[in-house]
């Protein structure tokens, strides 16, 4: 097979790096693959299928990071973005689809009585830390270490440009353990305002981890004890774990969630939803954006949220997850390779357990992209409704011949 060349993804870096900083920023920077084996730009796509700007096909396993559940182009909900495109989409006013979308969410999501609407999760996991302390007229915030909530300054992981108190009343946890957060509410006992929770523990550069039982339950406790509210960050798992929520998924009461993502199949829309309890908090803060109220995307969340539930979406991710999970543990046994799988199939984790910084998965992922599958060596993938069998047999083929790649070098 020939490899991939990506010549002209590595020129085009290059002259971005003379007018944006790094070329390109963030996670989908070079930096965070394998530098010099993954392209840099893409050119379009289709379904779980996406071509580079040097014409390379690849079967995509990022999904844009999650968004892309039924893959790209979808074309139901192209044709209900389309047509609302055509009535207009960023009015001065919100637009009809305003109440017909909040109302779904509302119905979809357990226990969630209200919502609001922003562009990316960060927008909401910041408005529901606000709305938590107005409500709870406390000031500190529990999350888990090595959690992604967002980019905003009190949550963000980078430190520069940002003075430290601005994180300040935000403290960290380990994930599962209880008795960390008990001594932490201790530690701030009666002002804290809330826990921002991820349905599972899915950080970088680690194995994900499932939430204990009895942690749930736990977390649960403290926030009432406590008079804090417990939020879950769905931005992530929501629409591939549960279609009414993550939180239905492990069965646990939350007060506020947020979910972003998958929710509109790539069309730009994030939403925080909360309890009757603290609605009258989230009537008293301030949250608007000039994007916020576009009706396209409340469009294809609409039409997104239809064919989740009609075609059964969730169960099909999950079991082409499964084929993927089974093949790839298969094939590590076959080559005596100790990998570690982790996480729920829809978005599992993989890495080798002797390779604690990540060379050998840079490596793997590396020579798997330059035949034809895009995987990431440090970051959950994500699994769509577009994954065919013939897809996952692919990348079935591609991941024995790259396990032997690794396995003769080691
Ligand atoms: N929370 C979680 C759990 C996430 O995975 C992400 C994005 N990776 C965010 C918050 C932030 O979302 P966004 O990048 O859309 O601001």
């Amino acid at each position: 097979m020939t490899l991939y060349d990506f010549t002209k993804s590595y020129e085009m870096l290059e002259e971005a790096k003379q007018y944006v900083p790094n070329g390109i920023y963030g996670p989908r920077s070079p930096m965070f693959l394998t530098y010099g084996s993954y392209p840099c730009f893409l050119d379009r796509g289709e379904g779980c299928h996406i071509w580079d700007v040097d014409g390379n096909e690849y079967i995509d396993y990022m999904c844009s990071f999650g968004t892309n559940i039924l893959g790209l182009c979808h074309p139901g909900v192209e044709e209900a973005a389309k047509a609302q495109m055509d009535r207009g989409n960023c009015f001065t006013l919100p637009s009809n689809l305003w109440v017909d979308t909040a109302k779904r969410l509302v119905g979809l999501n357990d226990g969630m009585d209200w919502t609001v609407f922003g562009k990316n999760g960060t927008d909401t996991t910041s408005f529901a830390i606000t709305v938590a302390r107005h409500h709870t007229q406390k000031r500190v915030v529990f999350t888990a270490h090595d959690e992604y909530h967002g980019s905003a300054f009190w949550i963000t992981h980078s430190t520069n440009g940002i003075p430290e108190e601005y994180k300040a009343y935000v403290e960290h946890f380990t994930y599962n353990d209880l008795d960390e957060l008990t001594a932490l509410f201790e530690k701030h006992s009666g002002d804290v305002a809330a826990v921002m929770l991820t349905p599972y523990h899915h950080p970088a550069m680690a194995d994900q981890e499932m939430p204990k039982e009895i942690f749930l339950k736990g977390v649960r406790s403290l926030c009432d004890k406590n008079g804090a509210l417990l939020i879950m960050d769905d931005i992530r798992c929501n629409l591939r774990l549960h279609p009414n929520g993550s939180h239905a998924y492990f069965g646990v009461k939350v007060d506020m969630v947020t979910m972003g993502k998958a929710m509109a199949n790539g069309h730009p829309i994030a939403a925080g939803l909360g309890t009757e309890a603290v609605k009258e908090a989230a009537q008293n803060v301030y949250f608007s954006g000039t994007h916020f109220f576009s009706a396209v995307p409340m469009a294809a969340t609409l039409k997104t949220l239809d064919i989740i539930e009609e075609e059964g979406v969730i169960e099909q991710v999950a079991a082409q997850g499964k084929k993927l999970r089974e093949g790839i543990t298969g094939l590590a046994k076959t080559h005596g390779l100790k990998i570690s799988y982790t996480g729920h199939d829809a978005m599992p984790f993989m890495r080798f357990v002797d390779d604690q910084y990540f060379e050998k998965n840079r490596q793997f992922c590396g020579e798997v992209a330059k035949r034809g599958v895009f995987l990431h060596p440090h970051h959950n993938w994500f699994l769509s409704a577009a994954h065919t069998d013939e897809d996952i047999q692919k990348t079935i083929d591609v991941v024995d011949e790259c396990f032997k790649i690794v396995k003769d070098q080691s």
